[in-house]
């Protein structure tokens, strides 16, 4: 569990103590933006702060109440997530929390209850929590942790105050994927394939990960030779789906950016400008927008849980993709 924020959120950090310490922190957080901007370790380190004893600029990690937290239990936090299965918060979870909330702190100082992704929660959790955040009791907080806020019910976000975290300048970013990396030039080339999301680059950069981009560039490269799109998906893992599909639109995006504007620099994935100037004669930016819609719609479809077969839609996307890489 995080401790501190990371180095370039310093700013909202000041901003997020200065608020706490002064008693002026609304009862309800929402921190938003997309997967990979650092959101997790900011929520980790404001709960840590809220629920210690002594904190300083940050928790103090001594407390009995910090050693609980590294010790993963504390009993005045409740984290809500979604079930491995449906993917969704249910109104029992949220039923736990406003049970929660109606008891008093047992270290007799904060509750916090932190709800991850709070987009998952459906409808009837969204209303089953709009009266504890309304009458939520004193010292309580909670964190609501989302990657697309747009799809909170408007009652629930207003009822929050927003932080929207902002993707940070590459000069931030890049000393701090580069420690972890141990190499300031492969953090310049993922934190570019990751659209400047730090911690999405830092997965990206694995060696898993970094496995299947590479197979998914062989694949490219396959199909832009005029290969069989459905004998080339038998090399994919369907359960990387999402990962594929990411990738798909990030590739299309860095496509039409060229299609656009012909400059090479404006692509985030350098290595593969060969095979974009390829595709890039074969088919019209018009094709390629209309292919990253269809892209992003089955990204959306697969992240609501409405999990139709992965395989078939993996082909279905491979012989998309492949149609107007060698029409
Ligand atoms: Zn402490």
């Amino acid at each position: 569990m995080a401790m501190k924020p990371l180095p370039w959120q310093r700013e909202r950090w000041r901003r997020l103590v200065e608020l706490q310490d002064s008693g002026r922190l609304p009862h309800a957080l929402l921190l938003s933006g997309p997967r990979g901007i650092g959101k997790q370790p900011l929520a980790e380190a404001l709960v840590a702060r809220t629920l210690c004893h002594s904190p300083g600029e940050v928790a103090c990690g001594e407390c009995h109440s910090c050693r609980m937290l590294a010790a993963g239990y504390h009993p005045d936090l409740m984290s809500v997530t979604p079930s491995e299965k449906s993917r969704q918060i249910r109104i029992d979870a949220i039923r736990q929390v406003n049970g929660f909330v109606a008891q008093t702190a047992q270290q007799g100082g904060h509750r916090v209850i932190r709800i991850e992704p709070a987009e998952a929660m459906n409808v009837a959790a969204s209303n089953a929590l709009l009266k504890s955040l309304e009458e939520p009791g004193e010292q309580t907080l909670f964190i609501l942790v989302s990657d697309i806020p747009s799809r909170l019910l408007p009652t629930i976000r207003s009822r929050c105050q927003h932080w929207n975290l902002a993707t940070p300048p590459a000069d931030a970013a890049e000393p701090w994927l580069g420690e972890r990396l141990g190499d300031a030039e492969e953090a310049r080339f993922w934190l570019r394939v990751a659209g400047g999301l730090p911690l999405l680059a830092e997965e990206l950069a694995g060696a898993e990960a970094r496995h299947l981009r590479q197979d998914l560039r062989e694949l490219f490269d396959a199909l832009v030779r005029g290969g069989e799109p459905i004998g080339e998906a038998a090399r994919l893992d369907a359960q990387a789906l999402d990962r594929v599909l990411w990738y798909g639109i990030a590739w299309l995006e860095d496509l039409i950016r060229l299609g656009l504007s012909g400059d090479p620099r404006r692509v985030r994935n350098s290595d593969l400008l060969p095979l974009y100037r390829q595709a890039v004669k074969n088919a019209r930016v018009r094709d390629w927008f209309r292919l990253l819609d269809y892209a992003r719609e089955q990204r959306r479809l697969l992240a609501a849980g409405g999990n139709p077969n992965p395989q078939l839609v993996l082909e279905a996307w491979l012989v998309r993709w492949s149609a107007l890489l060698r029409s």
